[in-house]
């Protein structure tokens, strides 16, 4: 199976997933460049995976589930009218034709149904962990984030991570700012200035990566915390806390 990126709107990625002449797409906000890449290529479309519920992710799906019959997977805990198959943490969505079965991951906080996908050493995560950062919360609590965060944070380090967003120089130049010392960040903050110099994707991009530089996994960690706790001019008692408040700095970035 080979994933592909496609770009959407600004800056999202709409990831294609392919085998032979079978294709599944997560996140398709706008159908436009799945069908000219699907017509490109020969492909069927056999599967649509969704997030959560924001129209730059499910925006598409209607055009794209007219044209196919297709089962479209996407969270139990929220209202999404074109998803035929409603998943809960722990099932399991088997796409035969890609060759590839995904573990479902209930993932709260950007929205309050948002999963994940997990499988073939890809994790397809929406709008909760982004390259250097994570996603805003609309609906969630930051402590309910926090959870979320920390259970992607215990899968295998070498998992690539399929986010939606192309945000990670942006959220770089923020994590700096939480970790002037931090050289992991000053080296990867090379490479991404080098990437998108070039036009390049940075995602995907590996959980060991995230949590040797990405600020909302380290809040546990000293320095981080430190950082927080200057800015807020005030003890932090534990890590949703600590969380709680890098969020906030962010927001004000
Ligand atoms: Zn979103
Ligand atoms: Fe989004």
């Amino acid at each position: 199976m080979e994933i592909v990126g496609l770009r959407a709107f600004r800056d999202n990625y709409i990831w294609l997933l392919r085998r032979d002449t079978a294709a599944a797409v997560v996140d398709p906000g706008d159908a436009g460049p799945v069908l000219n890449y699907l017509s490109g290529n020969g492909l069927t479309l056999r599967a649509i995976l969704v997030t959560h519920h924001h129209p730059d992710h499910v925006g598409g799906v209607a055009a794209l589930a007219a044209r196919h019959d297709l089962p479209v997977f996407g969270p139990a805990g929220e209202e999404i009218p074109t998803v035929t198959h409603p998943l809960h943490e722990g099932e399991r969505v088997h796409l035969p034709a890609l060759g590839a079965s995904f573990r479902v991951l209930e993932v709260p906080g950007h929205t309050r149904g948002h999963i994940a996908y997990y499988g073939a050493n890809a994790l397809f995560c929406g709008d909760t962990l982004f390259g250097c950062g994570c996603g805003r919360l609309f609906e969630g609590t930051a402590q309910q984030m926090w959870n979320s965060l920390q259970k992607l944070a215990a899968l295998p380090a070498h998992t690539r991570i399929y986010c939606a967003h192309e945000y990670t120089q942006a959220n770089i130049a923020f994590a700096l700012a939480v970790e002037p010392g931090n050289e992991a960040l000053h080296e990867r903050a090379r490479q991404v200035a080098e990437m998108r110099g070039h036009d390049l994707p940075t995602v995907p991009f590996t959980l060991a990566e995230e949590l040797a530089t990405n600020p909302f996994l380290r809040v546990e960690l000293p320095s981080v915390k430190a950082a927080a706790q200057a800015r807020q001019g005030q003890p932090l008692e534990d890590p949703a806390a600590v969380f709680a408040a890098v969020r906030e700095w962010k927001n004000r970035f």
